[in-house]
């Protein structure tokens, strides 16, 4: 059975699939090689597709597009609440999450945006399926590459609603990368600029792609409100102007005639990609009045100047945010229908200065092409296929990630540009005797203070075992998987509980640029977090020490005399006051307080310990970082 690749766009979906050695990219049921992201509902059906686009004049309230834009936000997301204001369809709150409301055979029915993507990855999964002649079940999905965890969670899930197992979700830069295979023959590290304009976004992305066919987003910019149906308002304006100079008629009080002539526009602007002219012909637009008229490539060009030239100042900002010149480009990747338009690929070539696009795919099709690529390397058909033998994709964390300990202070279960997909575990224990949970808060970044940091969730694990501080072992795990989604589970090894937080941040996973902003903090800050990490350690060693003195000394019974006992458990207790007291202590202040208390303690310790195994409280083997290391207000490392 094979896989398909999706690209689930914010106007047009595409799928394609790998056979007999190559990618096909599969034309629906109208013959159309993309399909609309839009889905209708009527008195009597549902529509998706083609078939829902073609109504939307007739039916705006009840038709749904850019459910790309809803998926896995908030409702009180500002950019939700903008855009809503240009949606003819409702957007509901429902426990602060937006629903899409319509009527549907004459019902209220409300849609999280993850159905309404689940309805077209279906049409697409039905495309695929009539061409293959067999069911489909395996897919790769494409999202933006600025998409954070939430929404390329809710984009997985939109894959499961429509019954498919969602192989992995990948960024579209790097699919349309893949298709050109800028990931073959390589010789050190490449520079890709995919510039992505469909029709009603623009996204620039810097890939860097290395001789592992590592692939790291470098940089990300762009436009969420560009693309050809901008372009196709401009046409529409103009001819609306046109109309009212022959018949003194305002087509813009009529929907239905503004929605006739949008489409006209639409089909004359393709056109003009390849002829230098094109012909608007619509019988009885308005008021039984027919409109005949021709425009113009350059006259199109005009319409549009300010918006093509626009396009330029994402790509500065890109090349500017990843630290590179024009020149280090070494491939440009034209994405998206509107990137046919001859004046934005000569002005993009002439931007680099007359470098050879990369255009070959078409460009509506090549993220698709890249997603089927990917799919038929995850279902191993690649293997067959000498063309995909060493395509290899990975993708790395951009930020360490990790969980805060004592004192505030980040430890990193996941290294920063780690390989992902990856796991990995680390042990932790209590804090404090019989301490019945602990709070385990995740954070991503580089400084040493998780203050420093950005928080991405927190849960609490609790029913541990009672005990004494130190002795439960916590096993906390962080599961990174393919499409950059956490996973963090902490279990009780002692009772078997577990509990877990799927990160989903609602404030969204850090941008290119904040990554860079706070690399370069971490960076400026090296010095003095490594003083604080040493600060932290040794107030930790200390802790430790006068707790486990007391405990033993607890433990003691008759080993030890009563004055032995009193005289360390005075010296326990002012030291625990001392440390209460002393939070901001300098790390030379808790090594001298630690040197002092193993001096007094140890002449004790040895008597209670001589014949007993030896355990050594006065050693000073925990140094620097120490083999113990308490960590977090409730929760402390195992090494
Ligand atoms: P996408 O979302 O990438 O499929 O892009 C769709 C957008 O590309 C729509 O706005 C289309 O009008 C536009 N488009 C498709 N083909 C052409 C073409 N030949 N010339 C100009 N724009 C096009």
């Amino acid at each position: 059975m094979p896989a398909i690749g999706i690209d689930l766009g914010t106007t047009y979906s595409c799928v394609g699939v790998w056979q007999q050695g190559k990618v096909e990219i599969i034309a629906n049921d109208q013959g159309n090689r993309t399909t609309p992201s839009y889905v209708a509902f009527t008195d009597t059906e549902r529509l998706i597709g083609d078939a829902a686009k073609n109504q939307v004049a007739m039916n705006p309230s009840n038709t749904i597009f850019d459910a790309k834009r809803l998926i896995g936000r908030k409702y009180d997301d500002p950019k939700i609440q903008s855009d809503m204001k240009h949606w003819p369809f409702k957007v509901i709150n429902e426990c602060g999450k937006p629903k899409i409301q319509v009527e549907f055979r004459g019902e209220i029915k409300k849609f999280n945006p993850e159905e309404v993507s689940s309805m077209v990855l279906t049409k697409m999964k039905e495309t695929a399926e009539a061409f293959l002649g067999e069911k489909i079940k395996d897919a790769v999905i494409t999202v933006p590459a600025y998409f954070n965890d939430s929404q390329r969670q809710a984009t997985k899930d939109a894959g499961a609603i429509a019954g498919l197992n969602v192989l992995r979700i990948i960024n579209e830069p790097t699919a349309a990368a893949l298709a050109y295979g800028l990931d073959k023959n390589l010789k050190g590290e490449k520079n890709v600029l995919i510039f992505d304009l469909g029709g009603g976004t623009f996204d620039v992305s810097i890939l860097s792609i290395d001789e592992g066919s590592l692939f790291e987003v470098k940089s990300t910019a762009g436009d969420t409100h560009l693309g050809g149906e901008d372009f196709d308002s401009r046409l529409v304006d103009h001819l609306c102007k046109e109309f009212e100079r022959k018949y003194r008629k305002n087509l813009k009080t009529n929907p239905r005639a503004l929605r006739r002539l949008r489409t006209a526009a639409e089909r004359a602007k393709r056109t003009l990609s390849s002829s230098t002219e094109a012909s608007i012909e619509i019988d009885a637009l308005f008021d039984g009045n027919d409109f005949y008229t021709k425009v113009s490539r350059a006259r199109f060009e005009e319409l549009c100047a300010d918006l093509f030239r626009s396009t330029l100042e994402p790509v500065e900002k890109a090349l500017a945010d990843a630290k590179l010149d024009k020149k280090s480009i070494h491939d440009i990747v034209l994405v998206g229908g509107s990137t046919r338009i001859p004046k934005i690929q000569s002005m993009l070539q002439n931007f680099f200065n007359g470098k050879q696009l990369n255009l070959s795919i078409n460009p509506d099709e090549a993220v698709a092409y890249g997603a089927a690529v990917q799919a038929a390397i995850l279902t191993g058909e690649g293997d067959k296929s000498t063309t995909l033998q060493d395509v290899l994709l990975v993708d790395v964390a951009p930020l360490s990630l990790g969980i805060e300990t004592a004192g505030g202070m980040m430890t990193n279960i996941i290294e920063r540009n780690a390989r992902i997909p990856c796991k990995q575990t680390q042990i932790f224990t209590t804090y404090a005797d019989n301490q019945p949970a602990v709070s385990i808060q995740v954070y991503e970044g580089e400084r040493a203070m998780t203050k420093d940091n950005n928080l991405l969730g927190r849960f609490e694990l609790s029913g541990i075992a009672l005990a004494p501080r130190g002795v439960p072992k916590i096993e906390v795990t962080f599961d990174l998987d393919a499409n950059g989604i956490l996973h963090v589970t902490a279990k009780d090894t002692a009772t078997g509980r577990t509990s877990d937080v799927k990160i989903t941040n609602d404030k969204g996973r850090l941008s290119r640029e904040e990554i860079d902003r706070m690399l370069a903090e971490a960076e400026r800050y090296r010095a003095q977090d490594q003083q604080q990490r040493e600060k932290v350690a040794a107030r930790n060693q200390l802790e430790t020490y006068v707790f486990s003195v007391k405990q033993a000394v607890e433990e003691s019974g008759s080993k030890l005399d009563d004055s032995d006992k009193n005289q360390i458990k005075q010296l326990c207790e002012e030291t625990i006051h001392w440390l209460d007291s002393n939070t901001l202590a300098e790390q030379e202040e808790y090594k001298d307080k630690l040197d002092e208390i193993q001096r007094q303690c140890s002449p004790i310790m040895t008597k209670l310990h001589q014949g007993s195994g030896g355990q050594n409280y006065g050693s000073q083997s925990q140094q620097g970082s120490g083999n113990q290391n308490y960590n977090g207000p409730t929760v402390e490392e195992v090494d």
